[in-house]
Order: structure tokens, then C-alpha cells, then sequence
């Protein structure tokens, strides 16, 4: 299928590896132009070439922490953008009683108010030029809590409250918003999770990983590639009547009917 976005301009966060790197691979596929970042220049480079090489379009990378306002003012000044992808490392696991005023504040800095800086700052262009996509990486964890992410799962919740609002504001513009809610995928952030388990239960990585991988219906992790490709669909033309949705990518694992 013709995602219809050859020649548009993207905003890709967090993406030197992971799910952010499978959206950026896939509008990179699309013939998007990509700005792609991450904090460190190693990774985030070497990305970048392999972007560029593979799929032929310009990829210009910005090294910087997203969550911080020097950060972002170094990826906006490479606008504008038609599409923006947000995302950021999660919040730290632990017990509802650990977490501190100053754990929150950076929990709501990284996973809530910078995407909704990143929305303030690009939405305007948008909206002047009649079309935008804006596709916000956010957890599985809105719709079911995960008990030992707590700072996520706040954090995320009023996220999506905002999308919820904004999104039917901007709609007519021809511009949308959606969030897209990872379950379980294979990528770094799932592994150290694993190692955790492996490490609290002395059990091996393979044993840690098939557990887990049994709770999902699906029978396995999902990919980065899988769903940079369900990212970049919500950033295609064919994508414009899908507003303020919260699309679930998790293998069947939450277990809800609706
Ligand atoms: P990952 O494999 O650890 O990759 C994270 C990427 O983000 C890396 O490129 C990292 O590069 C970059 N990054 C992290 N913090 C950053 C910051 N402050 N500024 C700029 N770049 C930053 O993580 P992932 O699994 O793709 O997860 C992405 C998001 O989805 C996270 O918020 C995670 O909590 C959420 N999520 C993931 C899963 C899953 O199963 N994977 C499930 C639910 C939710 P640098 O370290 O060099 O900055």
C-alpha cells in the first residue's frame, strides 16, 4: 500500500533504537525525511546511516535529551515537521510507597510534558499548512495498570487525557492525533526488565522470557518493525478519520472486550 507520505518532514523522538527506530525505519520506508534523536551520538548515528543508506531519504540526527528544554529547542530548530513522533525512556519500576514528589515531577517531565511541549511547539505549523500526523508512544499501561510502574502509569494517564481533548480540537484542521499503546516487545527496555526478574528469581534469561512470553496470547513479544509499521499507517493519508484513538499493540494480552 502507497502510505500516500513520500516528501513529508518527521520528528522522530527517542529513536536510535527500539520501537522509536521501528517508526523511524518505517516512514523512512515510506519515503518520509526523518529527524531522528537520542541521547547518545554512538547509536543514534550509526541509526541514522543505516536510515539513510537503506532507504534513500534525508536523516539528520540530533543528539539530546528530549525531556529537558535545551533538548527539545535543539530537535525543533530542524523543523518544521508534518509528522511527529514522541517518546522517551519510561519511568524506573518500584512499590507505590517508594516514589518521592522529585520521582514524579521527572516521571510527568518525561512522559507527559514533553510530549505535550512537543505537540504545543508543532501543532501550529500543522494546522497553518492543513495536515499533520502526530502518533505518541505511550504503554499498554493506560488502559491496565502495571502494579510496579506507578510513575508510568500516572504519567501516561494524563497524557492521554490531553490527546483525548486536543486531538477533536485540531481534527478539522486536518490534523490528527493518536496514541499507540506498546504491550510486551522485544527491545531493550523489555530485557532489562527481564534481567530484573532473572536476577529477583535466579532463573535463566531464556526461562524469564518464555514466562512472560505465555501470558501473552500471541505467544511471543511483539517487534519494533511490526509496530513502526502500525505507526506509520496512523501517519498515512489513508489515516485521517482516526482521531484521538488509543490503538493497542500488546499480542491480545490485555484482556478486555472493548
Ligand atoms: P529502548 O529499547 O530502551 O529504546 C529507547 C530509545 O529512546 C533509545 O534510542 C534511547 O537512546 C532513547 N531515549 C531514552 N531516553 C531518552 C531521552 N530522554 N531523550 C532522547 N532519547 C531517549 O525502549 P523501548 O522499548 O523502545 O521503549 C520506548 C518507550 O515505550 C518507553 O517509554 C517505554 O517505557 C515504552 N514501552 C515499551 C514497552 C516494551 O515492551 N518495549 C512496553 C510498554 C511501554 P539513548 O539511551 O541514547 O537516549
Amino acid at each position: 500500500m502507497d502510505l500516500g507520505i513520500a516528501g513529508k518532514r518527521a520528528l522522530v523522538c527517542a529513536s536510535s533504537k527500539g520501537l522509536g527506530r521501528g517508526c523511524a525505519e518505517a516512514l523512512a520506508e515510506a519515503g518520509v525525511d526523518l529527524v531522528m534523536n537520542a541521547r547518545g551520538s554512538e547509536a543514534l548515528e550509526q541509526a541514522a546511516a543505516e536510515i539513510r543508506a537503506k532507504y534513500k531519504v534525508t536523516v539528520d540526527a540530533v543528539a539530546a535529551d528530549i525531556t529537558t528544554e535545551t533538548g527539545r529547542a535543539a530537535v525543533l530548530a530542524k523543523g518544521p515537521f508534518d509528522i511527529l513522533v514522541t517518546n522517551a525512556g519510561g519511568p524506573p519500576p518500584g512499590l507505590w510507597s517508594d516514589w518521592s514528589r522529585e520521582d514524579f515531577i521527572k516521571a510527568l517531565d518525561a512522559n507527559m510534558l514533553t510530549p505535550i511541549a512537543l505537540m504545543q511547539a508543532v501543532l501550529p505549523g500543522m494546522i497553518a499548512q492543513g495536515w499533520g500526523r502526530v502518533v505518541n508512544i505511550t504503554s499498554v499501561s493506560v488502559k491496565a495498570p502495571i502494579a510496579v510502574l506507578g510513575l508510568s502509569n500516572s504519567a501516561r494517564a494524563g497524557l492521554t487525557g490531553f490527546v483525548a481533548g486536543t486531538a477533536r480540537q485540531v481534527a478539522g484542521k486536518g490534523v490528527t492525533i493518536n496514541n499507540l499503546l506498546p504491550g510486551i516487545h522485544a527491545t531493550d527496555r523489555a530485557i532489562a526488565l527481564d534481567g530484573a526478574v532473572v536476577k529477583a528469581r535466579g532463573i535463566s534469561m531464556e526461562e524469564a522470557i518464555a514466562e512472560r512470553a505465555a501470558t501473552i496470547p500471541a505467544g511471543r513479544y511483539g517487534t519494533a518493525a511490526e509496530f513502526g509499521a502500525t505507526c506509520a499507517f496512523l501517519c498515512s493519508q489513508h489515516a485521517g478519520f482516526i482521531v484521538g484513538q488509543n490503538v493497542l499493540l500488546d499480542g491480545g494480552a490485555t484482556n478486555t472486550t472493548l
